[in-house]
């Protein structure tokens, strides 16, 4: 505690909160610093950060000695200058990162006694524009939201905030004025999929329209010598190397210096090459590597294509083997670059998990996201059955609205008629594949019904421990798996 603060007490401040009817203070919360003692505190109805002192620079309703502040953009601005541990930061230093994403801004505390203990960074904040659209909510809001949670659990080993899937220098630019400490750079837009299916003819002919300076200094580079990691390539391998991915990787350059030239603060790297078609071949990921590498560009953590379906919400889907033996090459030329392998939409991929980590050696960055979506889906299963079948039956009737956003296999065909099951079945359906899925890319759909939308949240505002506890057993069984010894 500061010698401003010395004056005022705890016991003051919960006296004081007295006078707004209601309001309790999240004893894990309460910190003081530069003059203000200051805690997150809930009623019924609502959170709000409740500060007593030099109240000055947050907005609010003040009565007495306390100042009763909504969780608003600019009221986080203020605490994280009070209390920096609120602030995203990078996570460099650190071996495993997780990012665990928020689609509701309610996910934190949950999520961070799931990770507390645990030798993992989190990476709290963690959206692409795609869902930011779907949720209707904007970067500040985001890590606003991570902020308060941060602060409500006391959490001081600091987090990250990730602009992730970012296309362009504008969607960049929004990202690192808003606090974000993580780039997630997809210059899926840049890569040219379909030269991979041109037959030798065509492909020769496109080779030959390629500027014969850029020709001649990626053959010079990488023909007739043996590459680390890969060995030979053929000239046939190198030329869709060129065709495929020259243009992504001079873009990637080119993001990156922009990142170094707007970042005002330390920002983690990722070049994410995942949404590209094909799968990402040990001499594609080690030729994009040393371009980078050679220009400059420091990436934390780079996400290839990895072979097999990485599906949203359910398990991976794919030859094991096959995927383990691109998985040790892929690492190979992470660790002789010095970046990590990221992998994506890694929710519930419970099977490649063990190995990963021992691959990696436990320095990956994984991303997981909707599921956490999908555990306040299971609060609402478990509490409210009568709002959880008219959510079901709207997400049924609207899958092929909501799919066109996600890559989904499974069949609706296979998901139990909800009329014919009892409540207590309700909760299950969350667990079989296909009700699962349809749940987990319905979010954007469902969110925008005011119907839903509305008493979901008081739902899960009324019922937080128990989402935090399903949070706790969900990505703890994720961390099991991914820290195993
Ligand atoms: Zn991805």
């Amino acid at each position: 505690m500061d010698s401003r603060c010395a004056k005022m007490s705890w016991e003051e401040f919960d006296r004081a909160l007295q006078q707004f009817d209601g309001y309790v203070a999240y004893d894990t919360s309460k910190d003081s610093s530069g003059g203000i003692f200051c805690a997150m505190v809930r009623s019924s109805k609502d959170k709000k950060l409740a500060v007593m002192g030099d109240t000055g620079r947050f907005s609010g309703e003040e009565k007495g000695k306390i100042k009763l502040c909504p969780l608003t953009v600019g009221n986080a601005q203020v605490l994280m200058e009070y209390f920096p541990y609120t602030k995203p930061c990078s996570h460099r230093s650190h071996a495993f990162t997780m990012g665990l994403g928020d689609r509701l801004g309610l996910a934190t505390p949950g999520q961070l006694r799931a990770v507390k203990d645990a030798a993992v960074f989190p990476v709290l904040a963690q959206q692409s524009i795609r869902e930011l659209n779907l949720t209707g909510r904007t970067f500040p809001e985001v890590i606003a939201d991570a902020a308060f949670g941060v602060f409500q659990e006391g959490y001081r080993k600091g987090y990250g905030a990730d602009g992730d899937h970012l296309k362009t220098k504008e969607q960049i630019r929004y990202a690192l004025e808003s606090g974000c400490s993580m780039i997630t750079l997809d210059c899926s837009d840049y890569i040219n999929d379909e030269a991979a299916d041109l037959d030798g003819s065509e492909r020769k002919q496109a080779y030959a329209a390629v500027p014969k300076e850029q020709r001649r200094y990626y053959e010079e580079k990488y023909l007739n010598r043996e590459l680390n990691c890969v060995g030979q390539l053929s000239a046939e391998e190198l030329e869709q190397i060129v065709l495929v991915f020259a243009n992504a990787v001079d873009y990637a350059i080119d993001c990156y210096r922009f990142i170094q030239e707007t970042a005002t603060t330390e920002v983690d790297f990722e070049l994410s090459i995942d949404e590209a078609r094909a799968i990402t071949t040990p001499a594609e990921h080690f030729i994009i590597a040393s371009e980078l590498h050679d220009a400059g560009v420091v990436p934390v953590s780079v996400a290839p294509h990895f072979t097999g379906e990485f599906e949203k919400g359910i398990e991976y889907q794919g030859n094991l083997d096959q995927f383990a033996n691109d998985l040790v090459i892929h690492q190979q030329i992470a660790d002789l670059f010095g970046y990590k392998l990221s992998l994506h939409s890694g929710s519930d991929k419970f099977s490649v998990f063990y190995m990963l980590q021992k691959v990696t050696k436990g320095r990956v960055h994984v991303k997981t996201a909707g599921t956490n979506w999908l555990e306040a889906v299971r609060v609402l299963a478990n509490e409210d059955p009568v709002l959880y079948r008219k959510a079901h039956k709207y997400a049924l009737a609207h899958r092929a609205e909501a799919a066109q956003y996600y890559h989904v296999t499974t069949d609706p065909l296979t998901i139990p008629n909800i009329d014919l099951l009892g409540d207590s079945y309700l909760p299950e359906l969350l667990n079989l594949p296909a009700s699962r899925q349809l749940m987990h890319i319905s979010y954007g759909l469902l969110l925008s019904q005011p119907w839903f939308k509305e008493p979901f949240y008081a739902l899960l505002h009324e019922k937080e421990e128990s989402y935090y506890s399903n949070l706790i057993y969900h990505i703890g069984k994720h961390l099991k798996y991914l820290t195993a010894t």
